[in-house]
């Protein structure tokens, strides 16, 4: 099986490779790379069509996959057209209104609040974009990483697995935040749920860094036939 780290990001959003260095990487440790920048609002993020359309042509002829991480929590103003040129796309939660999971002092809901607005939101953009892979499933806001273990309790991941298999998208096991838990992997996979691999990577020494996710395939013995096929 060629091994396909689908989330790496570039100097076209806000990592520090060029393309052409991802895909050096990717070849010499002989995966297959794809280049999956920040799209939506914010400053170091790709948004409208003319900078959509910049990106994709910045991609163009490198034998990488074309893909973008499409910020679900920010209004993603890329024409359809122009995302259905990418060879997949991955939806990921790093904010919920005002609520900026990277913002250590922001005021937070109670968890259940929180963990469920998440899994509203990853509806309603399941329908909009039609997105192929969630991305780090179950990343919280910073101040409650570590209690996530018990804040992602097994309701939580029974609806979350329910959204994969309605909306058909693949969960991606991340390596940068070590996402899902084991568990969770585990009940997705006895669900049927499909699965991606993803170093979620900004530079030399993170992309193509899969071991969390070559970990979580080898332990949960997960098949090829379960992982998203580009
Ligand atoms: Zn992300
Ligand atoms: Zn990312």
């Amino acid at each position: 099986m060629i091994i396909k780290d689908l989330h790496i990001h570039t100097k076209l959003s806000d990592g520090k490779l060029t393309p052409e260095e991802v895909y050096s990487l990717a070849y010499a440790k002989g995966y297959q790379a794809g280049i999956s920048d920040h799209c939506g609002e914010g400053s170091f993020q790709i948004n409208g069509n003319d900078q959509f359309e910049q990106y994709l042509n910045a991609l163009e002829g490198l034998p990488v996959l074309k893909s973008a991480e499409l910020d679900l929590g920010t209004k993603v103003s890329i024409s359809r057209e122009l995302l259905d040129r990418c060879d997949y796309l991955i939806g990921g939660v790093h904010s919920i209104g005002d609520l900026n999971f990277f913002d250590s002092e922001a005021r937070l809901p109670p968890s259940a609040v929180l963990i469920n607005k998440m899994l509203d939101l990853i509806e309603i953009k399941a329908r909009q974009h039609r997105f192929d892979i969630l991305a780090h499933p179950g990343l919280l806001p910073l101040k409650l990483r570590p209690a996530a273990g018990r804040i992602l309790d097994k309701e939580w991941s029974q609806r979350l697995i329910a959204l994969a298999l309605k909306y058909d998208f693949a969960l991606e096991i991340n390596s940068r935040w070590e996402l899902p838990y084991p568990e969770i992997v585990s009940d997705a996979l006895a669900a049927g749920a499909r699965f991606s691999l993803g170093s979620d990577g900004h530079c030399r020494e993170t992309a193509c860094r899969l071991d969390y996710s070559l970990a979580m395939v080898k332990e949960l013995n997960i098949p090829e036939d379960r992982m998203f096929q580009v």
